[in-house]
């Protein structure tokens, strides 16, 4: 059972600490200003902080992402504890996202093994949730750094009663295959949720079918401040639930400032997506990635293993993510679109995809390779396959070292079916021990990581 992310008693230290440190990260030379002297800037700007507040140990990046406060007994403990919740959230959304159906739920473990590798150390911070739904056709906003290059706004779904019998009845059906799971659903990917008048409509329709409020992203909070208030004012009444806003700049940052108090975005993530912002990050994909030319392109937004529903054009779409490169500029791997009719339709259509594109096994003649951005390294009792994107999958082999490099070496000729590899290295006289029993599990391992996989599953990744 999801808990409230704090006692109301805290709002206030978290509000407060929180908007001083988005300060940092949205106003050119406020860190600057603050580190010079933090009580004249507290002073300056009137926080009702000290110091000590806000004043936090760096994170290890060697280990998991841990904010602690260097006094503890201060506010900036109480945000600590915030923030700490919101990370371990991340974990129990992983968790929770996992689809009821068996054959989607050991397709998407497969994914997020994958992930691991193609992703690099992003991959920690992707949920792979197993459904989303978009209630447009395009974006109206147009961010330059749009990392899923939506096209401009073409159509909307509109809550006509045509509309609202549908959606009900595919939030139903969704919540029989997928299971709880399903109510982690976002309602937009591609598209910006405010663009639809409706949405409203649509979200408590979703809140009470599944039972959650779904998660916000909006690049257009300053456009309509008073339509945005119930919606806050719901999110801070239910206090399970972060939303997040763009910020596009700083005039628009210092308008949220004004329009609501640090305590009311409490469970707001503010995000600088301006170039001048200290704190703003963008991921190289999508529109994002100019670079195209020049050097590797990176990363991704996506963050859906499963189902893309568009209600405006009513496709479904498989996708998983990926690195960000020339045959994937949006940052995600599609393993078909269909178009459907009505919830029947899209169930069956749904039904079919789990049963046809997620593959869950590999059959003894299925020619195997491996993916270009992996390299093989050998240590003492252990071999890493490591990743050019930063991370790395180790196996503790002990004397098995030289049979596990040799099954690397015939997968990575990318010609020799698994029975053709196993019936290879029995045959040598190199390794007069090994059991095929032994072979067929490591080959299992390896491709249900990520690290194998079946010819023609590469989706343009090959070298
Ligand atoms: S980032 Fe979001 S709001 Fe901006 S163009 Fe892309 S879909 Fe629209």
């Amino acid at each position: 059972m999801r808990e409230r992310f704090f006692d109301e008693k805290d709002r206030n230290a978290i509000g407060n600490v929180k908007r001083f440190l988005e300060y940092e990260n949205m106003i050119p030379g406020f860190l600057e200003e603050a580190a010079a002297d933090p009580q004249a800037v507290i002073d300056k700007y009137g926080f009702p902080l000290t110091p000590e507040d806000v004043s936090f140990l760096p994170m290890d990046p060697a280990r998991p992402r841990h904010l602690e406060a260097r006094y503890p007994d201060s506010k900036g403990g109480i945000y600590a504890g915030f923030v700490n919740r919101k990370l371990e959230h991340v974990q129990m959304l992983v968790r929770e996202c996992a689809p009821k159906e068996p054959r989607f739920a050991r397709w998407r473990e497969e994914q997020m093994g994958r992930c691991m590798l193609d992703l690099g150390p992003q991959y920690s911070s992707i949920i792979h949730v197993p459904v989303v739904f978009e209630l447009a056709k395009g974006c109206s906003v147009g961010c330059e750094f749009c990392g899923l290059n939506a096209g401009p706004l073409r159509s909307l779904f509109r809550y006509t009663d045509e509309n609202a019998m549908l959606w009900k009845d595919i939030l139903q059906r969704l919540n029989d295959l997928i299971g709880p799971a399903a109510a982690e659903a976002t309602l937009y990917f591609a598209t910006e949720p405010l663009d639809n008048p409706d949405y409203e409509l649509f979200m408590r329709d979703f809140r009470d079918i599944l039972g959650n409020l779904p998660q916000i992203t909006t690049a257009v909070s300053a456009r309509n401040i008073e339509r945005l208030r119930p919606l806050i004012k719901e999110l801070n009444d239910d206090g399970r639930f972060i939303y997040r806003f763009s910020v596009l700049s700083e005039e628009m940052y210092h308008e949220l400032c004004r329009a609501f108090t640090a305590e009311e975005l409490a469970l707001v993530e503010l995000l600088p997506q301006y170039e001048q912002a200290p704190g703003n990050h963008f991921a190289v994909t999508g529109r994002c990635d100019d670079t195209k030319d020049e050097i590797p392109a990176g990363g991704t937004i996506s963050c859906v293993t499963g189902f893309i529903i568009n209600m405006c054009e009513k496709t479904v779409t498989l996708s998983t993510p990926t690195w960000a490169d020339a045959a994937h500029s949006e940052g995600q791997i599609v393993y078909g679109k269909e178009t459907f009719k009505d919830g029947a339709d899209l169930q069956v259509r749904m039904e079919r995809m789990i049963s046809e594109k997620m593959k869950v096994y590999i059959e003894p003649d299925d020619i195997l390779c491996t993916y270009p951005y992996l390299k093989y390294v050998k240590d003492e009792g252990s071999v890493r396959i490591e990743s050019e994107h930063g991370t790395a999958f180790v196996l503790e082999v002990n004397d098995d070292v030289n049979i596990v490099e040799k099954v690397f070496e015939l997968v990575s000729e990318g010609c020799y079916t698994r029975r053709e590899i196993v019936t290879k290295i029995i045959k040598s006289s190199e390794y007069p021990a090994v059991q095929s029993q032994y072979l067929f599990y490591l080959i299992n391992r390896f491709w249900s990581k990520g690290i194998f996989v079946e010819k023609g599953g590469l989706h343009g990744k090959e070298v």
